[in-house]
């Protein structure tokens, strides 16, 4: 879900006014925005067409299959960094997967891998603008491999010493999290932290910044804060995955119950989602798949999503499923008494043209049920 037309947006500078501890920063002071979040964007704007105001949480519906398979080994390269911080960086991203079934690959000490013409899996960066990295198996999405860094963190080309490294840790803890498919603990939709925001003086900062209106303010903005999240667990303040924002972004300030400031470390609620979604054994995957189509029926059920528009849906979370070399059955299952339920998927209508096997991800099949209450999608590798 990432296309090709870039909306000029300048979200990186706000976002750069986050006080002296940042649990995560956009861009360094510079109009960049970080690829990721271009990425988003081109994918909201472009769903707009099939699903008008309902494009963003879509959008983040499509995030909740981007986990990796379990047992699997990431390959893990760096295109730049002396051997110091890159050691920093595989000490630091280890500690993401004590616990889990997954595995990382760095390469050996004290150069590990370059990147090269082998494609890893996660491809990191110090020398580009921002602390970013797409979200799990985006990392190997087409237009990112194209583009190269599929994770970023920035150190100016400072030499090792001269950096802060408690910050560099925390940073690399965030992004290292994304690329395991984590996303922003301030879009829990138990955060409610879109409600926290002072829209008027980020609407004036915007707009005396960089001429936005205050609709723009909306649409740039908003999908970051407000996206679904869809994780079930209670919101957590204490997680590594949420934004340290400024304090004059909050109408209650340093008060407002979404404003962090002091640098974050994995929490205990970080520590048990990579555990539930890379499990010992690839049956309990499979288990949080369900677990997570489950969710995704909820939120699709709200929507009143047409045939049409759950045929686009499926074709999109089936993409998701191609990384899996297992079968793999999920039902979305939009009302209770939802067809889809134990169906397979020869009983639906194809999600793409004639046959139900999709075009861009030849080992999964997907169907919507004739009577719109749900899809299944099957991979059989
Ligand atoms: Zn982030």
């Amino acid at each position: 879900m990432i296309t090709k037309t870039l909306p000029v947006l300048v979200l990186g500078a706000m976002v750069t006014m986050t006080g002296s501890s940042l649990a995560h920063r956009w861009g360094s002071g510079s109009d960049d925005l970080t690829p990721p979040l271009v990425s988003y964007a081109e994918d909201v704007r472009s769903m707009r067409g099939d699903f008008g105001t309902a494009a963003p949480v879509l959008r983040g519906v499509y995030n909740q299959l981007n986990l990796w398979p379990a047992g699997q080994t990431l390959m893990v390269c760096f295109y730049d960094g002396d051997s110091e911080l890159k050691a920093l960086f595989v000490a630091t991203a280890q500690k993401w997967l004590q616990g889990t079934s997954l595995k990382a690959d760095f390469g050996l000490a004290p150069n590990f891998r370059t990147c090269g013409s082998n494609v890893s899996d996660i491809r990191v960066t110090f020398l580009q603008k921002g602390y970013w990295s797409y979200i799990g198996t985006d990392s190997l999405h087409a237009e990112v491999v194209k583009k190269g860094a599929s994770l970023n963190i920035e150190t100016n080309g400072l030499p090792f010493r001269s950096l802060n490294l408690p910050w560099i840790a925390e940073a690399i803890t965030h992004e290292f999290g994304h690329a395991l498919g984590l996303l922003h603990e301030h879009q829990s939709p138990a955060s409610r932290c879109g409600d926290e925001f002072d829209w008027g003086k980020i609407t004036n900062f915007a707009k005396d910044k960089w001429g936005w209106t205050a609709e723009e303010v909306r649409t740039n903005f908003a999908p970051y804060v407000d996206a679904p999240r869809l994780r079930t667990t209670p919101y957590d303040k204490n997680s590594v995955m949420h934004y340290a924002l400024a304090d004059w972004m909050f109408k209650r300030g340093k008060k407002s119950r979404c404003y962090v400031s002091e640098p974050r470390r994995m929490s205990k609620t970080d520590r048990s989602t990579v555990v539930n979604a890379y499990p010992p054994t690839l049956a309990l995957q499979s288990k949080e798949l369900e677990k997570r189509a489950a969710t995704i029926s909820g939120v699709m059920n709200q929507l009143r999503l047409n045939t049409r528009q759950l045929a686009v849906v499926g074709a999109g979370l089936g993409a998701k499923l191609r990384h899996y070399k297992r079968k793999i059955h999920l039902e979305f299952a939009l009302t209770k008494e939802s067809m889809v339920r134990g169906a397979d998927v020869g009983s639906m209508n194809p999600c793409e043209g004639e046959v139900a096997k999709l075009a861009q991800a030849p080992t999964v099949s997907c169907g919507v049920a004739p009577d719109g209450t749900g899809l299944v999608l099957e991979v059989d590798p």
